[in-house]
């Protein structure tokens, strides 16, 4: 069976295999890891290694530091106002730039409003959400703390094929692209992803800081979202989800043993042109995305006639492809293809939508 969710999505079968191997004698300890206190050796060790490997898959600077959060993304969307609205040495600074993609980045938008200013520099709205604007047309503001963005939009299946050039720190929510391709690192100020896509199990997200930025916090932060409290405390500064973050370190090791995010960047590319492909050439399936904005993970896909949808889940559920409706917010259907899902499943889900098509198109 191969599973398209788009989170909590697929997670690598050898990795699973290992965890379910692992899980009632952790190493000969007679125990689990998720049963060993975090700051014990053994688990400290599996933390720094999960960092290190994730440093080297992504190519992180030493001027970055590396956060391991409770939260969820949406706990990020709270803590970027709150980490950067304020200038370090008591002048607060509530201004940042947005741009407006969809349903997430008008999350983290909602959310940074009730902090500070937010400048909308640029929105897809006018065309629903299905296109990642050009750079061209943007009023960034003068004294921006911050410049925030969301290169993939997990809902619309909208993402961006380049880094936005801005002159204040660049934050980027990347849950649900993040390990699919090689990025510029130093071009960011910040970067965050809820883990349940391309990282791990949910409940634990990956945030990726440039030091200067740690000392930024407008005063009163909670402590649980304070990237300086976590940076310091090596993410320890509370309980962390100790499971989570030994499976996400299981997944940047099978990351690095299938070829690192070249390969991935690799396969997405040829995972998602298949899918793509296939639709533009059936009059029966189309894509409501632009092409030059398509997303490499998330696939969103509608039918000629809506009244076939059930019938096309029912009978994809049948043949071992799982998963396929859209989000409730925009029907139709979504294949997330992130880099767990094997070039044969979209084989098998190609070869499904022809058969499907062939008896009712
Ligand atoms: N941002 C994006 C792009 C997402 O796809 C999601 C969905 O999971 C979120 C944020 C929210 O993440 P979380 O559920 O970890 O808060």
């Amino acid at each position: 069976k191969f599973n398209f969710c788009a989170g909590p999505a697929a997670l690598p079968e050898a990795v699973l295999l290992q965890a379910q191997q692992e899980l009632l004698d952790w190493g000969g300890r007679g125990c689990s890891v998720m049963e060993v206190s975090h700051r014990s050796p053994e688990f400290v060790e599996v933390a720094e290694r999960a960092e290190q490997d994730l440093r080297d898959l992504l190519s992180i600077p030493h001027s970055y530091r590396v956060l391991f959060l409770q939260g969820g993304a949406t706990g990020q969307f709270s803590a970027v106002p709150w980490n950067l609205f304020g200038a370090g040495d008591g002048r607060e600074k509530r201004v940042a730039d947005y741009i407006h993609t969809g349903q997430w980045a008008d999350k983290a938008i909602r959310e940074a409003r009730r902090y500070g200013q937010v400048n909308v520099v640029a929105s897809s709205e006018d065309r629903n959400f299905t296109y990642a604007p050009a750079a061209d047309s943007w009023q960034q503001s003068k004294d921006a703390a911050y410049f925030h963005y969301t290169p993939n939009e997990t809902i619309g299946g909208v993402e961006f094929d380049y880094v936005p050039e801005v002159s204040c720190p660049l934050v980027a929510d990347m849950s649900s692209n993040i390990l699919s391709q090689p990025i510029p690192v130093e071009k960011f100020g910040m970067i965050y992803a809820g883990a349940q896509k391309n990282i791990g199990p949910s409940g634990i997200a990956v945030a990726i800081v440039r030091d200067d930025l740690l000392d930024r916090a407008m005063d009163g932060i909670p402590r649980s979202l304070s990237w300086k409290v976590a940076a310091d405390a090596g993410s320890m500064d509370n309980t962390p989800p100790t499971f989570a973050w030994y499976l996400s370190g299981l997944v940047f090791q099978w990351l690095k043993e299938q070829g690192g995010v070249e390969a991935m960047a690799k396969l997405a590319g040829r995972k998602s042109a298949l899918l793509y492909d296939f639709i533009d050439r059936s009059g029966f399936y189309s894509s409501p995305v632009e092409k030059g904005s398509r997303s490499r993970m998330n696939v969103p896909f509608v039918l000629a006639d809506e009244r076939l949808d059930k019938e096309f889940l029912q009978q994809a559920e049948e043949m071992g492809l799982l998963n396929l409706k859209g989000h409730r917010s925009v029907g139709g259907m979504r294949a997330s293809l992130y880099n767990a899902v094997p070039l044969q499943a979209v084989e098998a889900l190609v070869a499904f939508m022809a058969d499907f098509e062939q008896r009712h198109g």
